[in-house]
């Protein structure tokens, strides 16, 4: 260090006040006991980057000596506020500190001997998470938007997302859920990939003809992104296997066709509280809305018991235009991950409908039914009539 930059630190060291490592130590498990909402100080972190990941004090937060005049407002907005700094050694952060108080801060403390000292004397320290290269390079359009954020990707990566077929919707909403980077995706498909399939469920293509859906879906969704686990289960949902199966999933996308499959998982949903992302499609229009058991309507709010088969179509019978279980297919992974993100307005209680000869989107107020045999005030969503045993009276 030579003279000019020794005697700045002469005079910032007469300005600013400093606390040794055991002071903030204490300082920090005072604050703790005291709660998120009496909060004596605020402990800022002044190192770089790849300092700070490399290890920090829990409960700092991080603005780099480069950023502070640029970001400190925003941080602190309370220039009372007690703020107190450290960074690798006690030199930058007293230097932070003079620069804090020349910006109106008027309780600043800078921590002596910085986190080295604080590592020396044994403290507690957390190492952030971090994103590999090939993660920072492949969602940083995420990453830019401040609702998601790397935080909010992390949430992504550690979510999981049950898919109920990979078929006309299932295929957009896992195919996008995929590249968005959530982490696990379940696909329950006992279906083989058809030649008629193809003009819409776009996770197939030709040469798979033949193949278990949800293993082509695996093959295509695990090269689109390595990031992504995907688990398949080669079986119809049924009685014997809903409950176990939902119960390792956040969200679950219902894209099937079927009235049975339907009741039984509205059903197993309530009682384990998993919001249903509920799509379907026919011929020209389209329609979602979200079953967030307790929280809005379920399924049999609205249909408390199965029709008769006769007026129960399926895609099959009924046929539909190939692009739209696409642009609904993608509302529903637009939906779930609003939900594993907990931003926006999910569309829970709303039904949202979709006309694609019209080019209209509506919506529907849902409400719930107090007295639906599910979820109502006496309802139990144990043992009620499924469509197959309707079927089988
Ligand atoms: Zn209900």
């Amino acid at each position: 260090m030579g003279d000019a930059s020794r005697e700045i630190m002469r005079k910032a060291r007469q300005r600013v006040p400093e606390w040794n490592a055991a002071q903030v130590n204490e300082a920090l498990a005072n604050q703790h006991e005291a709660g998120p909402d009496d909060q004596d100080f605020v402990l800022v972190d002044v190192r770089e980057k790849n300092e700070w990941t490399e290890g920090h004090i829990p409960g700092a937060i991080h603005v780099p000596r480069g950023y502070l005049e640029l970001q400190i407002e925003e941080a602190v907005p309370d220039k009372e506020q007690k703020v107190v700094l450290y960074c690798a050694g006690g030199v930058r952060s007293l230097m932070a500190g003079a620069t804090l108080q020349q910006m109106g801060y008027t309780d600043v403390v800078s921590m002596a001997g910085g986190f080295g000292q604080w590592k020396a004397n044994g403290f507690n320290f957390v190492k952030p998470r971090t994103m590999s290269e090939a993660q920072t390079k492949r969602y940083s359009r995420h990453v830019l938007v401040p609702e998601v954020g790397e935080a909010g990707q992390f949430k992504l990566l550690d979510s999981k997302v049950l898919l109920i077929g990979a078929g006309g919707l299932g295929s957009p909403s896992a195919y996008y859920l995929a590249a968005a980077g959530v982490g696990t995706l379940g696909i329950i498909d006992a279906d083989v990939v058809e030649e008629s399939n193809l003009q819409r469920q776009i996770l197939h293509n030709t040469s798979r003809i033949g193949q278990y859906k949800a293993e082509s879906a695996k093959q295509t969704l695990e090269q689109l992104n390595p990031d992504v686990k995907v688990v398949t289960y080669l079986e119809r949902l049924d009685e014997t296997n809903v409950s176990q199966i939902i119960a390792d999933y956040d969200v679950i996308v219902d894209g099937t066709d079927n009235f049975p499959t339907r009741y039984l998982l509205n059903d197993a949903a309530l009682i384990q509280r998993k919001p249903v992302v509920h799509g379907s499609v026919f011929r020209f229009e389209g329609q979602l809305t979200i079953f967030k058991p307790y929280e809005g309507p379920c399924y049999r709010c609205l249909f408390p018991e199965p029709p008769p088969p006769a007026l129960a179509p399926s895609c099959a019978e009924a046929g539909v235009l190939g692009v739209l279980p696409g642009i609904i297919g993608l509302l529903q992974a637009t939906e779930t991950i609003k939900l594993l993100l907990s931003i926006g307005d999910p569309l829970v209680g709303r039904l949202m409908t979709y006309d694609a000869l019209a080019g209209e989107f509506n919506e529907l107020k849902l409400f719930r039914d107090p007295n639906c045999p599910a979820c109502g005030e006496h309802g139990h969503p144990e043992n009620l009539p499924t469509y197959a045993d309707v079927c089988a009276l």
